[in-house]
C-alpha cells in the first residue's frame, strides 16, 4: 500500500509574512491527518521560517529546485545541502517550468536527483507531455525519454526513495485537468518504464503523484485511480482553504 503524498508548488510567490501565516494556518487545520504526508515547496526566501513555523507538525517543506555542485563560483544557485539546512526534506527537481524557461534537461535532472539524494532530501521528479505531443500521439515517447533520461544509472535502493510528478504541461495552471482515465494510463505506463529499470518490487513502491489543475473539486476521482498516489499542486496550494480541503480529500 504507498501512502499518498499531496505537496504544493508555491512557485514565484508569497513574501515571508505571507508564507508564515499559509502555514500557520494549515499547520492549525492539518494536525490531525497522519495517513498523508504533506509538503510545501515555498520560494528560497521563506523556507527558513516556514520549516520554523512547522517544526512540531507533520507538514514537510521543500525546494522548487536545487544545483547538482555542493558549494562555489555559482552565482544564484543553491545546493542540496543548504536547502537541507534551511529545514527542507524534499525537493522538486525538472518541473515542466524549469525545463520550458530555465534550459533543464533530462540530462541535467539526473545530475540534481543524485546530488538531492546525496544531500538527504527526496526528489519529486516532474515529467510531462506538451499538448502538441499528446496531441500527435508522442504522449507514452516523450514520458519514456524523459524517465529513462533522468533516472538513468540510480540504484533501485536510490530509486525507492523518490516521488515522481506526472504533469502534463496542458494541464498546469491551465483549469484543463487530464480526466482520471488519461491521468490512470500514463501513471501505469510510467510504472511498467520504472519495473523495466528497477524491478517489479522497486516499481510497485515507488509513489507517483499527478499534477495539473488539481482542486478540491477533482482531487477525490483522481486519487481514487489504482496508479495514482497523490498530487502536486500549484495554484491551489496558495489558498491554504482549498489545500486544506484537497489534503482531506477522503
Ligand atoms: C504545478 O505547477 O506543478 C501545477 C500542477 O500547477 P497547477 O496546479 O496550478 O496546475
Amino acid at each position: 500500500m504507498r501512502r499518498p503524498i499531496i505537496a504544493g508548488n508555491w512557485k514565484l510567490n508569497k513574501t515571508i509574512p505571507e508564507a508564515i501565516d499559509l502555514v500557520a494556518r494549515l499547520k492549525r487545520s492539518l494536525y490531525d491527518v497522519t495517513d498523508t504526508d504533506i509538503v510545501v515547496c515555498p520560494s528560497f526566501t521563506a523556507i527558513a521560517e516556514v520549516a520554523e513555523t512547522l517544526s512540531e507538525s507533520t507538514i514537510a517543506v521543500g525546494g522548487q529546485d536545487l544545483y547538482w555542485e555542493a558549494s562555489g563560483a555559482f552565482t544564484g544557485e543553491v545546493s542540496g545541502a543548504q536547502l537541507k539546512d534551511a529545514g527542507c526534506s524534499y525537493v522538486i527537481i525538472g518541473h515542466s517550468e524549469r525545463r520550458q524557461f530555465f534550459g533543464e534537461t533530462d540530462a541535467t535532472v539526473n545530475k540534481k536527483i543524485k546530488a538531492a539524494l546525496a544531500a538527504g532530501l527526496t526528489p519529486i521528479v516532474c515529467v510531462g507531455e506538451l499538448l502538441q505531443e499528446r496531441e500527435s500521439g508522442k504522449t507514452e515517447e516523450v514520458i519514456r525519454v524523459q524517465v529513462q533520461g533522468s533516472l538513468a544509472n540510480l540504484t533501485e535502493d536510490e530509486m525507492s526513495g523518490i516521488v515522481i510528478a506526472y504533469e502534463p504541461v496542458w494541464a498546469i495552471g491551465t483549469g484543463k485537468v487530464a480526466t482520471p482515465q488519461q491521468a490512470q494510463d500514463v501513471h501505469k505506463f510510467i510504472r511498467g518504464l520504472l519495473e523495466k529499470m528497477f524491478g517489479k518490487a522497486v516499481a510497485s513502491q515507488v509513489r507517483i503523484q499527478y499534477g495539473g489543475s488539481v482542486k478540491p473539486s477533482n482531487v477525490k476521482e483522481l486519487m481514487a485511480a489504482p496508479d495514482i498516489d497523490g498530487a502536486l499542486v500549484g495554484g491551489a496550494s496558495l489558498d491554504a482553504d482549498q489545500f486544506i480541503q484537497l489534503v482531506k480529500y477522503k
